[in-house]
């Protein structure tokens, strides 16, 4: 299966996406997770994007473009893939469309912006890339990665101001894309619940209906 996993920051697409990657044996891939990786690692990749990230804006087309090229066409994809946040961007898309993959559907995670932003101040992630909230999803022993045992912490894009910038980016660059979709027949929308696992039953059962 190869499925693009698309929604306003916060909707719960990570988390989904990693559901659904364990689930079905195949890579989920994270534009956001791999550019954390290199700010963090302090790479050129990492440098460039860090203004971008934190203030709740876009990385370049350009930049994110070739790092998943360079993914999809890698062998651990041979068996499929779900791209989680990306493409952001019509740009992206068709970029995307012009690599000749063939995208089988695309997830829209729907979560209204009043609750994307309470849902936000309750997140905690890890540095393995593992999501929680403090609520909705919270870890066996609080504050400590179910997956790796590391300390959870808050990531700074998640702050107030920069959620108001990140949702604001999601209105006006990545919301055309569920036109885009909607216009080619992929697009499978379903309503994000409070609780993962509700939100995880209606994924499986609208993937379910998917052609592969
Ligand atoms: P995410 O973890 O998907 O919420 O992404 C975190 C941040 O990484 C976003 O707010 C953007 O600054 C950047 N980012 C992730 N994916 C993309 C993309 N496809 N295009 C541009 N910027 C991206």
């Amino acid at each position: 299966m190869n499925l693009i996993i698309m929604g306003a920051p916060g909707a719960g697409k990570g988390t989904q996406a990693e559901l659904i990657a364990a689930r079905e044996n195949i890579p989920a891939i994270s534009t956001g997770q791999i550019l954390r990786d290199a700010m963090k690692a302090g790479t050129e990749l990492g440098n460039v994007a860090k203004s971008y990230v934190e203030s709740g804006g876009l990385v370049p087309d350009e930049i994110v473009i070739g790092i998943v090229r360079d993914y999809l066409v890698s062998d651990a994809c041979k068996n499929g893939f779900i791209l989680d946040g990306f493409p952001r961007s019509i740009a992206q898309a068709q970029a995307l469309e012009d690599m000749g993959v063939k995208i089988d559907a695309v997830l829209s995670i729907e979560v209204d912006d009043a609750r994307i932003v309470k849902r936000m101040s309750g997140r905690r992630v890890c540095e393995c890339g593992a999501s929680y909230h403090v609520d909705y999803n919270p870890p066996a022993v609080a504050d400590v990665c179910d997956k790796c045992g590391k300390a959870l912490y808050i990531r700074k894009d998640d702050k107030a101001e920069t959620v108001i910038n990140r949702l604001e980016t999601y209105h006006s660059q990545t919301e055309p894309l569920l036109d885009f979709y909607r216009e080619r027949g992929l697009l499978v929308a379903v309503e994000g619940q409070e609780k993962v696992e509700d939100t995880t039953e209606l994924v499986r059962e609208a993937l379910s209906k998917i052609d592969k």
